[in-house]
């Protein structure tokens, strides 16, 4: 492959990537032979499904713009580039997380990867009705090992900065973040779109609400200055992928230094939407609860699997700049150390409730929405399901620091049924 950078097609992959060992290997050797499907059905790039005679592969690969809103909106390919590295960090943190990478390209922003097979995406799995079992186990897991080997709890000093220094490029990225979750749902911004004119009431009043907007500014400011831990930083139930009993984490092109409740909190949120879009995907009542018990079971077991292992590593891997165990463990003051660890815990539960809140705020009121509300065609059954995420989510960001536990949370959710 030349190295000026130019896109993918089905019909031109065989060709450029064919003589490539990787390809050879996990593909085929004939590249004339191979099937190549595009599958992207992402906001951002080029997915590609490759099938040879030796096995199949995924290929991604960025566009030089947002591919959900088209070449109006540039966008650099150097995402490729946060994304390989976010991935190999993930493997290191959590191995066995995320696919194995099998080769990058910086130059045409292009990652090589493991196809996960038979997994289908979380949320087409959620909108079936049907249940992945260890799921809470597998994230919990994930976000606790990632937020804790991250940080510098655990990193030594010049890795943790000279990976925050790497990851601070990326810049635009960040920036749609910080303008399509903390900014435009709160106002009349050009993107946005809702159910209309359904919500129009409910999203006057939201935007009306001074004190949640300085809240959410709070939260912004956490997103944007506390640069704690390595966030995947897009964790949403269309970055997971699933069987009925195994979950793997995608696409983390979004990775920076960000505070530690970021990337729970935002799958909390996608949690909680899916448990209010229920009922339009699961005519049964009966079943219908059924699976709504489930996703709290599964946010409930989340946070709990989280704690632990975040304590676990706490007590095992704490070799990092923070809370050294000079003045703790070795003073015999194992209590103040289990204090602080729990205090810390709380600060992260705090912030993930918030940033829960403000996930569900945004993919009603943004640019990006969730399959299990959009596709819900009936827009009046819709636009119900949809109030009840805002309501709920605004008592979320409103009530972060009042709310004892997870329980407090769930039992929330079932308030604004
Ligand atoms: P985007 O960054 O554009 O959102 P994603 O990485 O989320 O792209 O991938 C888009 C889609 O491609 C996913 O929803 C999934 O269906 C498919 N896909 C991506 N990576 C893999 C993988 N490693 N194995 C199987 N399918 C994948
Ligand atoms: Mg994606
Ligand atoms: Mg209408
Ligand atoms: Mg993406």
């Amino acid at each position: 492959m030349n190295s000026e950078y130019k896109a993918l097609s089905p019909e031109t992959l065989g060709v450029r990537l064919g003589a490539l060992d990787v390809m050879k290997q996990a593909v085929g050797a004939s590249p004339e032979s191979w099937s190549v499907r595009e599958v992207g059905d992402g906001n951002l790039n080029l997915v590609f499904i490759v099938e040879g005679e030796a096995g199949s592969v995924i290929v991604k690969q960025a566009l030089p713009y947002v591919r959900l809103v088209g070449d109006s909106w540039p966008l650099p390919l150097k995402r490729a580039f946060f994304e390989y590295h976010a991935l190999t960090r993930q493997e290191a943190r959590d191995p066995g997380s995320v696919p194995e990478v099998l080769y990058f390209n910086e130059d045409q922003a292009l990652i090589i990867m493991e196809r996960l097979q038979p997994h289908i995406i979380l949320r087409q799995q959620t909108m079936q009705g049907l249940k992945v079992e260890g799921l809470a186990q597998r994230l919990g897991l994930f976000a606790a090992r990632t937020a804790f080997r991250g940080s510098d709890l655990s990193m030594a000093a010049p890795d943790k900065k000279a990976d925050t220094a790497l990851f601070a490029g990326n810049v635009e990225l960040c920036d749609i973040t910080e303008a399509l979750v903390f900014t435009d749902p709160y106002f009349d911004a050009e993107m946005n779109r809702h159910t209309t004119p359904q919500l129009d009431a409910v999203v006057a009043q939201l935007r009306a609400d001074q004190a949640l907007k300085v809240e959410v500014q709070h939260m912004k400011r956490a997103f944007t200055s506390r640069g704690e831990t390595m966030c995947h930083g897009d964790l949403h139930a269309g970055s997971i992928m699933v069987t009925g009993n195994e979950a793997r984490v995608i696409d983390p092109e979004f990775a920076f230094y960000g505070p530690f409740g970021f990337d729970i909190g935002m799958l909390i949120g996608n949690y909680l939407m899916a448990y209010h879009a229920m009922p339009a995907h699961i005519a049964d009542e009966a079943a219908c609860k059924d699976y709504q018990n489930w996703l709290l079971s599964v946010i409930e077991e989340t946070w709990s699997v989280y704690c632990a292992e975040f304590l676990r590593l706490w007590r095992t891997e704490r070799t990092g700049i923070l809370y050294p165990k000079s003045l703790y463990e070795d003073q015999g003051h194992e209590f103040a150390s289990e204090a602080a660890a729990q205090q810390l815990l709380g600060e992260i539960f705090r912030d993930l409730v918030g940033f829960a809140g403000i996930e569900m705020h945004r993919r009603i009121l943004g640019l990006a929405h969730v399959a299990e509300l959009d596709t819900i065609e009936d827009e009046d059954l819709r636009a119900k399901c949809e109030a009840k995420c805002l309501e709920l989510g605004q008592l979320l960001v409103m009530n972060r620091n009042r709310l004892t536990g997870m329980d407090a949370v769930i039992a929330t959710a079932r308030q604004t049924e």
